[in-house]
């Protein structure tokens, strides 16, 4: 695969096929295996330097969680989502971001609201690199979630996000768009502080959705260029 791929260390996981699953993940959800794209058994055991029956494994288990899709003749490839799945995948995920961010403010313990804290520093002084912006973004959502202490909410949010993954290139990637997501996470932040869960649960909301509208307009540029692209051709 890539240098950055390489960087798992097979030994921290218990399983070949744990490896196969985590390394096939970080693919998909960071975009170097894009949808559509076809993940063959035999290939993708020799990518990984494993054999088939925990490869297989990983891939049903991908399967299972809606990052793959099963097509008739062509197999296994990274599941597409089509428009109506974005908005509602947007939109679920505004609900439950919400709410995790107003539980927190009502929960977060003086350790949370310290790491919290300092991911936001972190986040101020990050080079402006996509992938790096996903990580940090999502390592900073994962605070706000523990912070909620609420172990249902983990499940269903580590999911939509994977989802939002599919969908190709961060809205991270998008000019201005880091500096507004900056600025949004300390409001978020601040209300977490002062335990104000109402107001938490706002801004939460509007953190995605104004995520939702960077992702419309690069949805209908790729649209734009597609068609383009069309009668060029025609
Ligand atoms: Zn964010």
């Amino acid at each position: 695969m890539n240098d950055e791929t390489a960087l798992l260390d097979r030994d921290r996981f218990a399983s070949a096929a744990d490896y196969a699953y985590a390394m096939l993940r970080r693919e998909i959800v960071e975009g170097r295996f894009s949808p559509g794209r076809r993940m063959r058994e035999i290939e993708l055991a020799q990518l990984l330097g494993i054999s088939r029956t925990p490869t297989r494994q990983a891939l049903s288990r991908l399967e299972i969680e809606g990052l793959l899709d099963l097509r008739p003749r062509m197999g296994l490839v990274v599941s597409v989502l089509d428009e109506d799945a974005v908005e509602e995948l947007y939109e679920m995920r505004a609900a439950v971001e919400g709410t995790a961010a107003a539980m927190a403010a009502r929960h977060a313990s003086p350790r949370d609201i310290a790491l919290l804290t300092r991911l936001l520093e972190q986040e101020a002084a990050l080079t402006p690199e996509p992938n790096a912006l996903y990580r940090h973004n999502r390592e900073l959502h994962e605070a706000i979630h523990t912070a909620a202490h609420n172990r249902y909410l983990g499940k269903s949010l580590n999911a939509l996000h994977d989802a939002i993954a599919l969908l190709g290139p961060t809205t991270l990637a998008a000019s201005g768009r880091p500096a507004i997501a900056h600025a949004e996470h300390a409001a978020i932040i601040q209300a977490i502080v002062e335990r104000d869960d109402a107001r938490a649960e706002r801004l939460a909301q509007a953190h995605i959705l104004g995520a939702l509208e960077v992702r419309r307009g690069i949805l209908e540029r790729e649209r734009k260029r597609d068609r383009g692209g069309d009668s060029e051709g025609g």
